[in-house]
């Protein structure tokens, strides 16, 4: 029996995460806050900071490094 990659360290702690995008969270609310959690928050896409990026909308889809409206898949849309 071999013995590979049985423990492979991650940087981060992923204890109580949750994914930063707009649909992991839209029906999220903050225990103890009264508007939902996409509501009181600004969700950008971490990659290129962009709020129109389909990647801030949904993590499945791709960054576009843009900002530009009307992007498929983008909230903004
Ligand atoms: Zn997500
Ligand atoms: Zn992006």
């Amino acid at each position: 029996m071999t013995n590979k990659e049985t423990k492979k360290s991650v940087a981060g702690s992923h204890k109580n995460y949750r994914c930063w995008c707009y649909r992991c969270n839209e029906n999220y609310t903050v225990l103890g806050e009264t508007f939902p959690y996409v509501m009181t928050r600004m969700i950008l896409c971490p990659t290129c900071g962009n709020k129109r990026c389909p990647h801030s909308t949904d993590h499945n889809l791709a960054c576009t490094n843009s900002n530009a409206p009307g992007q498929p898949g983008s909230r903004y849309e």
